[in-house]
């Protein structure tokens, strides 16, 4: 591998106040944005449509394939807003109470009427970014006693992350119900779902998707230590995951987000599954012009460890150099990329004993053995590119498909080029279009070989049957 090879790891950038301008999306992709993110816990759905409809007309301008994420805030609890600044010392004994619940001097008061229930005895209350942090001494009745293990403040609508809950919070709240019609609406390519505890809650947003009519396929964001401690079940029930590491290090301390961070990567890129690394990746960046050495350090380790992508918050939402942010991820992604062995590769064929995956694991060891210069899918569900994909094979992966939907659905795939062309008629015209394609947009040079899939018919999921090693044809007159 080297520099001029394209960038395999993708970059998911979340747009906010600085980066909704035509001007400004226009230069954020230009910087090498291939998927924007929709934050659904900031902002109105107004400014959500807005955004997502300034995202796709910034995408048409660039002639660019770019996907959507709406990211689903999920059940986020807060204290409530009544709840008067204070400083908790460390030892210090508290009382939290629901909201509606008798309120004695003293108390602090959860907004959410079912606070006590969802408490267990193992469980921990953190506040905001993790400060201060208590165990649970005693839960009776409508009242919860915790002793304060760290020391912080305590203030009106701080966040508070209740640790090995009881499932009784909704996975989807009202206002992710309203944000998930809207994501069908605007026609969402990705779904992310915060604070997951389980495969249920996946399923739940599938369901709810299906109901909707939307394609859209789910992300899991690992934020909650009893996620982690599900992740497999967790990776079944999802399309991607996301490494949230923002919440998870309040949930489970932050010394602990490194080794649960590379371990996701391993395990959701074992089973081929997408995974999207996040949260400070770039945090000084909000302020200033260029990264610490130590932020590149992260992006390039999360980048070797096999992440599918690597994703800008603050940075590109609210920062004052947004376009430098995307810049310098992606040079620093693109040289990470050069490091001998970018781990990640899923081991074996899955499904086991199904024919289009085992052509397509053949494919990419033809590809791998000829080092040959791309591998060309023509692919009907995006299926043909993911299943090339997870064995992070040397070559780019041009990914051609007649669905603009399905397009901007491989946008977060390790070294995938998706590219829409019209539905050819015939396997030889597919040929001849794909050969074309990867020429003309994937960037291989005329008598460059590559290893190219297709079916005995074309558009149809499930029918890779034939692989072919082809060379590229110069330009007709
Ligand atoms: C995180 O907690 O790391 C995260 C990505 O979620 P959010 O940005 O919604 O806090």
């Amino acid at each position: 591998m080297n520099v001029s090879t394209p960038r395999r790891t993708k970059i998911v950038a979340t747009l906010g106040p600085a980066t909704e301008s035509p001007e400004m999306l226009d230069r954020l992709l230009a910087a090498g944005v291939d998927c924007i993110r929709i934050n659904c816990s900031h902002g109105t759905q107004e400014e959500q449509r807005h955004r997502t409809a300034e995202a796709r007309a910034a995408a048409e301008r660039a002639g660019r394939t770019v996907g959507i994420l709406f990211d689903l805030q999920g059940p986020k609890l807060r204290l409530s807003t009544d709840t008067e600044l204070r400083l908790v010392g460390s030892g210090d004994l508290i009382t939290f109470v629901g909201s509606g619940a008798a309120v004695e001097r003293g108390d602090v008061v959860v907004d959410f009427p079912d606070f006590v229930a969802l408490v267990t005895e193992r469980s921990e209350l953190v506040i905001g970014d993790g400060l201060p942090r208590f165990a649970v001494r005693d839960i009776c009745a409508d009242r919860v006693q915790a002793v304060a293990l760290s020391a912080g403040p305590l203030s009106a609508r701080k966040g508070i992350n209740v640790t090995y809950a009881r499932p009784n919070l909704p996975a989807i709240t009202d206002k992710d119900v309203g944000d998930l019609a809207l994501a069908a609406e605007v026609e969402a390519d990705f779904v992310a779902l915060s604070f997951v505890r389980s495969a249920a809650d996946m399923a739940d947003l599938s369901a709810r998707l299906v109901a909707l009519g939307s394609r859209a396929r789910t992300v899991a964001k690992i934020e909650k230590v009893e996620a982690y401690e599900r992740l497999d079940e967790i990776l079944d029930a999802s399309d991607g995951i996301m490494v949230a590491r923002g919440d998870y290090g309040v949930e489970a301390g932050v010394e602990r987000v490194p080794l649960m961070q590379k371990d996701t990567i391993h395990r959701a890129t074992q089973v081929g599954k997408l995974v999207i690394t996040a949260t400070q990746m770039l945090e000084s960046m909000i302020h200033a012009a260029e990264p610490t050495r130590a932020e590149a350090a992260d992006v390039a380790n999360a980048v070797i460890d096999g992440s599918s992508a690597v994703m800008l918050s603050a940075e590109t939402g609210i920062g004052e150099y947004p376009v430098e942010a995307v810049r310098a991820m992606a040079m620093i992604a693109h040289a990470a990329e050069e490091y001998p062995v970018i781990h990640g590769r899923a081991r074996g064929v899955h499904p086991p004993g199904s024919a289009p995956a085992t052509v397509l694991h053949a494919a990419v060891q033809l590809a791998q053995a000829l080092h040959a210069d791309a591998l060309v899918i023509p692919t009907a569900t995006g299926g043909g590119a993911r299943a090339c994909a997870k064995y992070r094979p040397d070559q780019p992966i041009i990914a051609l498909t007649h669905d603009p939907i399905v397009s901007q659905q491989l946008t977060l795939e390790w070294g995938v080029i998706p590219v829409t062309a019209s539905l050819a008629e015939s396997v030889e015209e597919l040929v001849d279009q794909s050969l074309e394609t990867a020429r003309d947009i994937g960037g291989v040079p005329v008598d460059g070989r590559v290893v190219l899939t297709a079916g005995r018919r074309t558009g149809t999921p499930g029918a890779t049957s034939l692989i072919m090693l082809r060379e590229i044809p110069p330009k007709g007159p």
